[in-house]
């Protein structure tokens, strides 16, 4: 069985759908993004002991780190109202679709867009992203197209440094890296 195929526990999911019905859960994306990040922290121990590259191939290793506070939430169209359904409604069949679920919610909600269309699809804003290039350990920030993973560099140039850890940015990690939005 490859660790992406681990069923999910259903104890596990009871423990994870208590959040549901916390009402500090879906007071706003701030809140919603706390408490995704605490419960994921809260069990990381256990996620790790199954398979640590769950928590990295599902990019919650950088996410879960941030403190929230000094990144923009603009939800990037999730509805808290739909989230009790969306996010606690369906049991997933693995532990990695879960993890998932929840990464992929994580990123939205911290989301900077560049306000620059997709080259490559033309159907989606690149976003702003921090990587650190695995090979160089070099940081730089690059835009990236979340529908379809085309990046490219600043310069509008694709991106072909190879592997990277990537990090979601604010406005002060753009201003560290000169970078005023386009
Ligand atoms: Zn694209």
């Amino acid at each position: 069985m490859e660790y992406f195929d681990i069923p999910l526990k259903d104890e596990l999911w009871q423990d994870f759908i208590i959040l549901k019905n916390q009402s500090e859960t879906f007071k706003d994306y701030k809140n919603y993004f706390k408490s995704l990040v605490n419960w994921v922290k809260s069990h990381k121990s256990h996620i790790e002991c199954i398979h640590n590259r769950l928590l990295v191939i599902n990019q919650l290793d950088t996410i879960l780190e941030i403190k929230i506070e000094d990144y923009l939430t603009e939800g990037s169209g999730i509805s808290l109202e739909m989230e009790a359904k969306r996010m606690f409604g369906r049991h997933p069949e693995t532990l990695n679709s879960l993890l998932m679920r929840i990464g992929n919610t994580l990123w939205d909600l911290v989301r900077y867009n560049a306000d620059k269309e997709c080259p490559n699809c033309m159907d989606r804003e690149l976003e702003y992203m921090l990587v650190e290039i695995i090979k160089t350990k070099k940081r730089k920030i690059i835009l990236d197209c979340d529908l379809c993973g085309y990046s490219e560099n600043l310069n509008g140039s694709k991106y072909t440094d190879g592997l990277a850890t990537i990090h979601p940015v604010n406005e002060r990690i753009l201003l560290n890296h000169g970078v005023t939005r386009i």
